[in-house]
């Protein structure tokens, strides 16, 4: 396959003309300066896709059912509550069926692949399914109906809180101890045969709350070859719970107690000192970042400015996915810094573009946590590509060096024409190619979980 662009953004730096040869999941050649062949898919501005490296995908089909205001103070807790209720219901059916829409909305907004933190495994009650790993089976077919790159992520969730606190019965579906949880991974990554050779399979204890240090410590020898993602310190709550229960913050902790490094990822770092800040940075973890989930629900801004200048390594996710679109995951980053700070353009060292700092450190990063070989334009990578439209009313006054700044801070996703995941022509003229039948399932699925509820 190859892809005639007009101008491309590879890890050289922005050229024109581009013909880009593809072999399977591979880019092979780049050829700057080029002519479009008989045959070339053409576009206009290629750009390495993004990895959303944080989803809970079943969570979308709650979107806008937890923005009332309750009596007394609304919060985080309130909201994890009415998700318990909600999650009690979804029939394997309709977990594959919100996963597809959820992995097309992703792709259509321009992401390439994604981390399906996933923890939702057993029958409504807690009784596990025939076979153990039947939802992450789900997860799968709904990466392979939208060709989404899947990083898929079994969640070892064991206790309510820290101290082995037992399982509340809204968390039944979710529990395993470490044993039954090694069996649902080597099931999980058993079913990797039958999907594309880029997918994967990692771990994610869910956090330091939902396990305890002996059962952390033994996943992680025991199933820690590949990814390993954490939710680490998203409410002041969870961190003073951390403290008083294992005797340090939760960062801290983490970095003291386990072999932190570039295979692990750092979900909501929120909360974190400046000592953690840097001393995270340096451990080669990745910041999994998901600003509009944590403006959502209230969560606060990440130390962005300290992070950036130890040289962290971030990504995003859409986590909630109470909104799927990447323009606005990568604004809502720096405007977060920009509110607190009362400061302009501060996610970039010295002197440079927002828009490209973000963008391709957010390629690079999400790349790293989901373990693909991609995040950038080059031969020998997979082929994770976006095309975007520069003739777009909100782009076309821009040169290229600023069509970033424009993609992030001024346009919506729908300038995404064309999207690869490791070379899957999957969106087409800002269309998912399976677009009316995901969203037919979609609605069908929806139907019957509003009619249980
Ligand atoms: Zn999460």
């Amino acid at each position: 396959m190859a892809i005639f662009a007009n101008r491309a953004l590879t890890a050289a730096g922005w050229v024109e003309n581009l013909r880009l040869e593809t072999s399977g999941e591979q880019i092979t050649r780049l050829t700057p300066g080029a002519e479009a062949q008989p045959g070339d898919t053409r576009v206009d501005t290629l750009l390495p896709a993004l990895a959303n490296l944080h989803s809970h995908a079943f969570q979308r089909a709650m979107a806008g059912m937890t923005e009332y205001r309750l009596a007394g103070r609304d919060s985080f807790w309130t909201w994890r509550d009415l998700m318990y209720r909600f999650t009690a219901q979804l029939t394997p059916e309709q977990v594959q069926a919100i996963a597809a829409l959820v992995y097309l909305e992703m792709q259509e907004a321009g992401y390439a692949a994604v981390g399906e933190f996933h923890y939702l495994h057993h029958q409504p009650g807690g009784q596990p399914y025939d076979r153990l790993a039947e939802l992450s089976d789900r997860i799968m077919a709904a990466a392979a109906e939208t060709g989404i790159g899947l990083t898929h992520l079994p969640v070892l969730y064991s206790y309510a809180g820290v101290g082995e606190k037992p399982l509340e019965p809204g968390q039944a579906r979710f529990g395993n101890d470490v044993d039954r949880f090694c069996t649902l991974v080597d099931q999980a990554r058993g079913a990797l045969t039958a999907m594309p050779s880029d997918c994967r399979v990692g771990i994610a204890p869910h956090s330091l709350r939902a396990t305890s240090p002996t059962d952390l410590a033994q996943v992680v020898a025991a199933q820690g070859q590949g990814p390993i993602h954490i939710h680490i310190a998203e409410q002041p709550k969870e961190v003073a719970e951390v403290q008083a229960g294992i005797g340090a913050r939760p960062v801290d902790w983490l970095l003291a107690n386990a072999a932190v490094d570039g295979n692990w990822c750092l979900i909501h770092a929120t909360h974190m000192t400046e000592g953690e800040t840097r001393a995270m940075a340096a451990s080669g973890a990745v910041a999994g970042l998901c600003p509009v989930t944590e403006a959502n629900l209230g969560d606060g801004p990440f130390n962005g400015p300290t992070y950036l200048c130890a040289g962290g390594a971030f990504g995003v996710g859409s986590d909630s996915n109470i909104l799927i679109s990447l323009t606005e995951e990568l604004r809502s980053l720096e405007y977060s810094q920009r509110l607190r700070d009362l400061s302009r353009n501060v996610l970039v060292l010295g002197e440079g573009s927002v828009g490209q700092t973000l963008y391709c450190g957010a390629a690079s990063g999400g790349a790293q946590a989901l373990s693909r070989n991609a995040g950038e334009i080059a031969e020998g990578k997979l082929a994770d590509l976006v095309a975007i439209d520069s003739q777009n009313p909100a782009l076309c006054a821009l040169r290229a060096d600023q069509l970033l700044d424009g993609l992030v801070f001024a346009a919506k996703d729908h300038v995404v024409t064309d999207l690869w995941s490791a070379g899957r022509h999957q969106v087409k003229d800002g269309r998912h190619v399976n677009r009316d039948r995901i969203i037919a399932n979609y609605q069908s699925a929806i139907a019957g979980l509003l009619s249980g509820l």
